[in-house]
């Protein structure tokens, strides 16, 4: 192995993301006068979370009534009763006090009239505990509202002196011989050195894994690095099978065209010009659920009623939609729509098609974003000094299925928490921990070995191997035998990517060593992925299995653990679901036979 040497830091705190959910945890660390560092592979304006354009959920009532208790029930019923019941209010209870304290940190919303936050419709927010009419829950701000919340969050983390390591490449955790997280290990690209960060507490902000597949909504830097670190860690993955396809991808170059448009009154049409959400969703229409809405449009488009020359995608209609709304509520999906298919919104149709655009499962954690590390005996045990929030993390709020605009208010309500419970548990009079030397040595081997691999597959072809079967084999519906034929390709390419080849060997901005880590974390994802989907014998969420057509709450109602060790073996198991919310019904809890399992439909 070739020398390296290290620079060598010490901080209570290192958040390894700056999206979102590492923003707010490292200003919450920050406003408590912990040391906190904050280390990200890219700018922080420039994660994924400036992508989310169509707001962020929270029962602040200002368009009509609402309330927590209705907001976590719709939680519930879009997990598929998968969730975790104590996150779950914790989400919906404190969902309203995060937006006020985005507000005074300075997010731009848009207002109504009277010059309150603007709300929404949004799929899967109704009122009634899902009797009454959709409820107007999302604020926004226009259609650009992860770019004002991200903004804001990095200036006033800056303001509370947390300090960035912007370009740093979090390559591996370091563990302690008795599975303590004592620091991380990251390599700066733009000078090639490399940093030993020893910490307190490592919090993983690392975002999803989209790029597993070939079509995704999400940025190309989604590789699920956290997760990858965890697996490596000897951790296990949680709840991986449940991927999220989101219905308006625009056809061809899978860019998302957000919810809020379907919000705003548009709907979607098959090669008929029928509007056959009508069909599958009576109530709710084209506002049901996102993975109701990708299997209803996959249905159409199988059964030979698909629009575009090669009948594979579905129209959507924003084009009797009053161009003054467009140009207000929906600016940026307009601009999205003209760039990358051509069409004027307020004349034709968008060709789209469902997209990956979310992983519901990650790293397990308790509702205050401190990892699991399950045993049988004990389900819910911490793995010490590792928090994860964010799309990296489950907490589980989502389950099975993830409602729209409940992520970006999950990245703040758990950023926060996550700082709450950090600031009770951390000793700031006790040293930082000293790094074990073994776990550091087998970081960088492992990327020394990647630097000098000179085997016969490029990196590039290996990724573009792997998003195709799983974008084939773990798609919106699966059968037995999709699955199993998953299950064997993900494997045959985890071996192939033993034989990996990098051409550049140096330090500086090597790229092609950077998305050889990032494979190496994509795998772990994706391996996962398949596996717990294929041992899943039922349909839940979004997890649509052809041969188990029916959710089974008797065998199926728990969570899937999921293990993968350096050869590529998968080990699963399962932990139960929490189903007692935080606040007992008598009192002021949400009604408990509100939230028992019942079937679904919108
Ligand atoms: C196009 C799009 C639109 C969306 N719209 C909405 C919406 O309107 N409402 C909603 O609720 N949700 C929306 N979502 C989902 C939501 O935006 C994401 O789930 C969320 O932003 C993820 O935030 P995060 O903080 O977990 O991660 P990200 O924002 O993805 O940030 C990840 C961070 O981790 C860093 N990182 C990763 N790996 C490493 C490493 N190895 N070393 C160092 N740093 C690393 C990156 O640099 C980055 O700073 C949307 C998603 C997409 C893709």
């Amino acid at each position: 192995m070739a020398a390296y040497t290290f620079i060598d830091h010490k901080y209570d705190v290192v958040v390894v993301g700056a999206g979102g959910a590492g923003l707010r945890a490292t200003l919450g660390m920050a406003e408590q006068g912990l040391k906190t560092a904050c280390i990200t592979k890219v700018f922080p304006t420039r994660s994924h979370t400036v992508a989310a354009q169509g707001g962020i959920a929270a029962s602040l009532a200002n368009m009509g009534p609402d309330n927590w208790q209705w907001h976590m029930y719709d939680t519930v019923k879009g997990s598929d009763w998968l969730g975790d019941a104590d996150a779950m209010e914790y989400l919906a209870r404190e969902a309203p006090k995060a937006v006020y304290e985005l507000e005074h940190y300075g997010v731009p919303f848009s207002r109504t009239e009277e010059g309150k936050i603007y709300q929404r419709p949004f799929g899967g927010h109704t009122t009634e505990f899902g009797e009454g009419p959709p409820v107007q829950r999302t604020c926004a701000a226009a259609d650009r509202t992860g770019h004002a919340i991200l903004h804001t969050l990095y200036g006033q983390s800056l303001k509370n002196n947390a300090e960035f390591f912007i370009e740093y490449f979090a390559t591996d955790l370091v563990m302690s011989e008795d599975g303590q997280c004592q620091g991380v290990i990251a390599w700066k690209l733009d000078d090639g050195t490399i940093h030993r960060f020893a910490a307190k507490m490592v919090v993983l902000a690392t975002g999803g894994y989209g790029r597993a597949y070939f079509s995704a909504t999400s940025a190309h830097t989604c590789t699920g690095d956290g997760g990858g670190m965890i697996a490596r860690a000897g951790l296990p993955l949680q709840d991986m099978e449940f991927v999220q396809f989101h219905p308006t991808g625009i056809y061809g170059a899978g860019c998302l065209i957000t919810e809020g448009a379907r919000g705003e009154g548009g709907y979607l049409t098959n090669s008929k010009g029928e509007r056959f959400m009508e069909r599958y969703a009576p109530t709710y229409k084209d506002l049901a659920s996102r993975d109701v809405v990708s299997r209803c449009m996959t249905i159409e488009i199988r059964e030979g009623r698909g629009v575009g020359k090669d009948g594979d995608h579905i129209h959507l209609h924003l084009n009797h939609l009053p161009p003054e709304v467009l140009k207000l509520r929906l600016p940026g999906i307009s601009e999205s729509a003209r760039i990358f298919s051509g069409v004027d919104v307020t004349m034709e149709p968008i060709p789209v098609l469902p997209t990956v655009h979310y992983n519901m499962g990650g790293v397990p954690t308790n509702y205050w974003g401190e990892v699991l590390n399950p045993t049988a005996d004990e389900p819910d045990r911490i793995a010490p000094g590792l928090m994860a929030v964010g799309e990296a993390g489950c907490a589980s709020v989502h389950g099975a299925n993830r409602l729209g605009s409940n992520s970006l208010i999950d990245l703040v309500v758990f950023g926060r928490a996550a700082a709450i419970r950090a600031g009770q548990v951390i000793d700031r009079e006790a040293p930082v921990p000293e790094l074990n030397a073994a776990s550091v040595d087998k970081a960088m081997s492992r990327f020394d070995r990647l630097r000098h691999a000179n085997g016969a597959a490029p990196t590039a072809e290996l990724r573009l191997k792997l998003q195709k079967a799983m974008q084939e084999d773990a798609a919106v519906f699966r059968t037995s035998e999709t699955l199993k034929q998953g299950c064997e390709r993900v494997s045959a390419i985890w071996q192939e990517a033993a034989d990996v080849r990098v051409t550049d060997r140096s330090m500086i901005w090597n790229s092609d060593l950077m998305e050889t880590l990032e494979l190496e974390n994509l795998l772990p994802n994706a391996i996962t992925t398949v596996y717990s989907a294929e041992a899943r014998q039922e349909s839940r969420g979004a997890h649509a299995h052809e041969d188990f057509p029916d959710r089974d709450d008797k065998n199926w109602r728990k969570h899937t653990l999921a293990w993968v060790d350096d050869a590529g073996a998968v080990t699963l198991a399962y932990r139960p679901v929490h189903v007692d919310p935080l606040t007992p019904e008598d009192s002021g809890g949400i009604p408990l036979k509100k939230i028992a399992p019942k079937a679904r439909v919108y």
